[in-house]
């Protein structure tokens, strides 16, 4: 990981620099912009600055959810460390964010032996009785099969078992499963994590409760015990979980955006936006998400500054906050620079993991694009040269912007190697136990 924090920001700082030409048609980015470039690309691959920088966030205030102490501690932290770089303009821009709490929680196999299953609440979630949920458990694969089952599902606990494909798609039993299934009958959700394996850790992740049915308890189980309930079932085994939660939610609470700024030398009112989301779920330390492209955006800048490279327009780092469980940093953020909006040429933001850099996502127009082209083959000494086009907003954050026709981007990492491994020791596992049942 140290050398893709090294080389990300490469990606992030060559865009702001470039990122001029998006709306303006510069013809000739490639002679222009090469010893920037290259400059840039050396400065940002020989050392490790950015990744000292992380360790150093993570390890010292730990998790950063939404209306934690730990979160604003971590921002104070950053400001003064960005005040201290020589960035301009160094504020937190007041938010006020969601406060979810998740307490104590469990869940217990009761039937037909018992077993302490691994499970996380999922973000947003009801508690249950003090005494917890004890209930017969209904397994499916799919909302179809719920559907189909739906007379079987009234005062169960409903388990979505669906196979991980894509994280986008799978993702759905974990924002709309706790609905449908209440919807159904059931007294409470669980869901096989969204990922491919997962070993006894299961992850959490936002739910989003439909306001036209009363919200149950919602939880992950990690993917293998998933499975195990899934095959007591297919054996005709009776399966009863008592389920136990304490999350609450809190008055909303004071948070921050954190924006700093390398004012523009020719136009300073137009802008470039670069950034990452700072919050992070409460039970790991978000340095994948999304601490690395936060640190990655603020070490662009930082370099910039570092290399005397003033640019063109004014380039604008903004670590939003409260993406995890309530995008409120965002909507902050668009309405806080609602009369600049049109003044900005380029939104762009990291929240696909501190991989590898292989180029950018980008939501534009076709002239934006060619652009964009342009720049991307001044990161060849990096081999992050690709440009996917994509319509609608590529990252969440950015998502107001995008929506108001400005440029959006992502970075776009090489997160399929990773990927690729968990699927087929899935697989493996998943075949070994059909194998198994076979006897
Ligand atoms: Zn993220």
């Amino acid at each position: 990981m140290s050398f893709r924090l090294r080389v990300a920001p490469a990606l992030c700082i060559l865009l702001a620099t470039m990122a001029h030409a998006v709306r303006a048609q510069q013809p000739d980015v490639a002679t222009t912009y090469r010893a920037a470039a290259d400059s840039l690309i050396r400065g940002a691959t020989s050392d490790s600055v950015a990744y000292r920088r992380l360790g150093r966030l993570v390890d010292t205030f730990g998790h950063r959810l939404s209306g934690s102490a730990s979160l604003e501690a971590a921002l104070d932290w950053i400001l003064a460390a960005m005040k201290a770089d020589g960035l301009e303009n160094v504020r937190g821009e007041p938010v006020m964010v969601p406060r979810w709490v998740r307490g104590s929680e469990s869940a217990d196999l009761v039937k037909p032996r018992r077993y302490r299953l691994a499970m996380l609440g999922l973000g947003g979630s009801v508690a249950t009785p003090k005494a917890g949920i004890t209930a017969p458990v209904l397994v499916v694969g799919s909302f179809e099969e719920l559907e189909r089952r739906a007379s079987e599902a009234k005062g169960r606990i409903v388990l979505f078992d669906m196979p991980f494909t894509e994280y986008g798609i799978t993702r759905r039993i974990r924002t709309d499963g706790p609905s449908a299934a209440a919807r159904a009958g059931a007294v409470a959700c669980l869901i096989s994590s969204v990922a491919s394996s997962s070993i006894r850790s299961p992850h959490t992740g936002a739910t989003r409760y439909d306001s036209t049915v009363a919200p149950i308890p919602a939880a992950a189980l990690s993917v293998e015990d998933a499975m195990l309930l899934h095959r007591f079932q297919d054996r005709g085994e009776p399966v009863v979980v008592t389920l136990r939660m304490s999350a609450r939610t809190l008055p909303d609470a004071p948070s921050r955006n954190v924006v700093a700024e390398l004012v523009g030398r020719e136009k300073p009112d137009e802008v470039v936006v670069l950034g990452g989301h700072i919050d992070s779920w409460d039970v790991g330390q978000g340095a994948m998400d999304d601490g690395g492209g936060s640190v990655a955006a603020w070490e662009a800048v930082r370099l910039m500054k570092r290399l005397g490279l003033r640019p063109r327009r004014t380039v604008r780092v903004v670590l939003w906050t409260n993406e995890e469980n309530g995008g409120r940093g965002a909507t902050a953020y668009a309405r806080t620079h609602a009369g600049e909006v049109p003044k900005h040429v380029l939104a762009m933001e990291s929240d696909n993991g501190a991989f590898n850099p292989k180029g950018y996502v980008l939501a534009a127009s076709d002239s934006a694009a060619a652009v964009v082209q342009q720049v991307a083959g001044l990161l060849q000494p990096i081999g992050a040269t690709g440009v996917q086009r994509v319509t609608g907003s590529p990252a969440a954050d950015i998502t107001p912007l995008a929506e108001a026709g400005v440029p959006a981007m992502e970075l776009d990492v090489d997160s399929e190697e990773a990927d690729a491994l968990a699927r087929s020791g899935l697989q493996l596992l998943r075949a070994a136990l059909a194998g198994l049942d076979d006897d």
